[in-house]
């Protein structure tokens, strides 16, 4: 008899998961609190899709004393999830391609993302590396700044540049775009959403984990991010029920903390403040604003072209969970000027703050949670998409019993104790 699965989130990670699930046979329910499909990390992403590689972007965001001897402390622990991270980043884009490809998904996606070395220190150090990031099984080429100039025409002249990397699989899109088509492709397979539904609680035995969600019609129907559709559950009333599986996975990001309750972890907020502005087109200069993802780690900025706009994000910042940051959206504009200056419109131009979790080593949360049938899909991080992708594959395949692509068990929960 197939599974009965539960998903709680329907972002990238909850989105792709129940995908994976489906494919594999599963039946899944996925639970969203919110109107729609991607409406929150997934929605403020800087649109880049990129593989995880150690020691690519080497700056730590500003963070209250403690977390940051965490981090140090994790520093000290090793790089086995690293380089598991590395290798599930890969599946993940290489996942997502097919998924592109085999679905036909639009999402404004472009190829191509480019790692900015300012100066001649940061090009020895990116030197340095690349035998092992090719041990990882990333494809990373060196370029120097005249190479690098002509991938991304639209660069300053005048702007420093000793050279970049060139990530292979890398590049831009639409993430919320990509997740709006699979949850399309999701419902094909079978898959029930239930939006406007909040988990509540989740208690785990031995015959499996059991939900408390309650169901709140929205107050406003044409809501721009309502989307419903036919196959939903809906219903007029408000309800609260307690519902049984055989399966939980939370891709819930921070709020899935207070869903595991004495299990804790111990996660933080990760603030990142995005500007996202119309390309100035004119026929005169055609190479106005970026070909693709451009990432500066000097500025802590990325600047991904998406269709005919630009997004810059970066503004980093990690407080306690339910702490705020006031967001630095002048600083995002200066960099943005300092690359492609005179590439946007001032018009139609949107400034938003997201959040999302992170551990102290920066790596997501994935894999068996500890408690019976309770697994997670967490704080998938900078890389998000590609992770959420992979990491989707395996837990699918490691719910429903068929072999996974990989081992993912360096990246469990354990390792946070
Ligand atoms: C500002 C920012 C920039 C980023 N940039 C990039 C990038 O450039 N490239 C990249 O690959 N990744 C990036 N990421 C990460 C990436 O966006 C995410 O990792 C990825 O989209 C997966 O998100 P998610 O599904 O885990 O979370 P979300 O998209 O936040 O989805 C979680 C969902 O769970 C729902 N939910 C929460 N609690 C409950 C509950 N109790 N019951 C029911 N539903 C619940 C929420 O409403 C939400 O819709 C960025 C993240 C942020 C915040």
């Amino acid at each position: 008899m197939s599974r009965r699965v539960a998903v709680v989130g329907a972002g990238l990670a909850g989105v792709t998961t129940a995908y994976e699930l489906a494919a594999l046979g599963c039946q899944v329910h996925v639970f969203e609190r919110g109107g729609s499909i991607a409406g929150r990390a997934s929605f403020a992403s800087s649109a880049l899709l990129s593989p995880f590689l150690p020691q690519l972007i080497n700056t730590a965001p500003p963070a209250p004393l403690m977390w940051r001897w965490r981090r140090w402390r994790a520093g000290r622990r090793g790089g086995e999830a690293g380089a598991a991270l590395a290798a599930l980043s890969l599946l993940g884009l290489a996942r997502t391609a097919v998924l592109r490809q085999s679905l036909r998904l639009e999402d404004e996606s472009t190829d191509g993302l480019l790692v900015a070395l300012t100066d001649a220190k940061r090009l020895a150090a990116a030197e340095s590396r690349l035998d092992s990031w090719a041990a990882l099984g990333a494809q990373v080429q060196l370029l120097d700044a005249s190479q690098a100039r002509l991938r991304e025409p639209g660069l300053d002249p005048d702007a420093p540049l000793a050279g970049a990397l060139a990530l292979t699989g890398g590049g831009a899109g639409n993430p919320r775009l990509f997740a709006q088509q699979m949850r399309h492709h999701a419902q094909r397979l079978g898959v029930r959403f239930r939006f406007n539904t909040t988990v509540r609680a989740l208690s785990a035995d031995g015959s499996g984990p059991t939900l408390r969600h309650e169901y709140v019609p929205p107050a406003d129907n044409s809501s721009r991010f309502a989307e419903r559709d036919a196959s939903d559950i809906v219903s007029q009333r408000p309800e609260v029920r307690d519902e049984r599986f055989d399966a939980v996975v939370l891709c819930n990001g921070l709020a899935a903390q207070s869903l595991l309750g004495a299990q804790r972890l111990p996660l933080a907020a990760q603030h990142e403040t995005s500007v996202t502005a119309p390309i100035r087109l004119l026929e005169a200069h055609p190479d106005l604003g970026p070909k693709a993802a451009w990432i500066d780690a000097s500025r802590g900025i990325v600047v991904a072209r998406t269709g005919q706009r630009v997004r810059i994000s970066g503004d980093l910042a990690v407080t306690d969970a339910k702490a705020k940051h006031k967001p630095d959206f002048e600083g995002l504009h200066r960099g943005l000027q300092h690359w492609f200056p005179g590439s946007v419109l001032r018009q139609q131009v949107q400034h938003s703050q997201s959040r999302r979790a992170v551990a102290a080593d920066g790596l997501p949360v994935l894999g068996a949670s500890g408690r019976p049938g309770v697994w997670l899909n967490l704080s998938p991080g900078g890389q998000g998409w590609g992770q959420s992708c992979g990491a989707a594959l395996v837990l699918a395949q490691q719910i429903a019993g068929t072999h996974p692509a990989m081992d993912i068990a360096a990246l469990g929960p354990q390792r946070l104790a």
